[in-house]
């Protein structure tokens, strides 16, 4: 069940931004506030911890290298993965190659999710926003809507896929240290950005302010 949750999560998001016709840019970016906040104390509270006891020396090397392999994915995915979607409207084809990136970098979040841990709801919470996002684009760019779904579906899966496969297979099984310092870097460069760009020129805003208290706090909490 805890491995489907960021499954369910993108579906949530997906079928919000269905219900919800024209999104309020101000609310979507007190949720990616939240988010960042959520996710950025989940990698603190968990991945960090036990990957620095594991005593291996090559892990902050892993760490920085997830930096990096989230810094080169987002030249392709343009920033969709906390919620930067700038797409031309007159732009007609699909952007395949934001697409991949995204699915690639959820197929790779979702391998060192493994049983019940607190980081499958930080990596959930993470996919609301960015799903929304992401159906906002495809319901304003009139796609079919069996291709909308089948798009939605894909990205969907990949998260579980990753923590299948990762599960599964004995390659991924053996370095679970080595994976999950690069998707702490991941998640690190991702969760900072996500907080950094929900804030305009740094102004002092209450509500996000609380919320994003509020996502660090639950974090810890679960
Ligand atoms: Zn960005
Ligand atoms: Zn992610």
């Amino acid at each position: 069940m805890n491995l489907l949750l960021p499954f369910i999560a993108v579906f949530l998001g997906a079928g919000t931004a269905w219900l919800i016709k024209t999104p309020h840019a101000g609310r979507i970016k007190l949720l990616l506030a939240f988010s960042g906040a959520f996710l950025l104390s989940s990698v603190a509270h968990e991945f960090l911890p036990e990957i620095f006891e594991s005593g291996d020396h090559h892990v902050s090397m892993f760490l920085i290298g997830g930096v990096f392999i989230q810094i080169i994915l987002e030249f392709f995915s343009k920033g969709a993965e906390h919620g930067h979607l700038h797409i031309h409207k007159e732009a007609r084809n699909f952007p395949y190659l934001l697409f991949a990136s995204l699915c690639l970098h959820s197929l790779l979040e979702g391998m060192p999710l493994q049983g019940d841990t607190g980081m499958v709801y930080g990596i959930a919470i993470h996919k609301i926003p960015i799903a929304f996002i992401f159906a906002s684009f495809l319901i304003n760019s009139k796609t079919a809507i069996w291709r909308a779904v089948l798009i939605i579906l894909v990205f969907a899966v990949m998260s579980p896929l990753g923590s299948i496969l990762a599960g599964e297979l004995d390659f991924f099984s053996s370095y679970m240290t080595p994976i999950k310092a690069i998707v702490a870097g991941i998640v690190l460069h991702v969760s900072t950005t996500l907080i950094l760009e929900s804030s305009e020129a740094h102004k002092f805003n209450l509500a996000k302010i609380v919320v994003m208290i509020l996502g660090a706090v639950l974090a810890f909490a679960i």
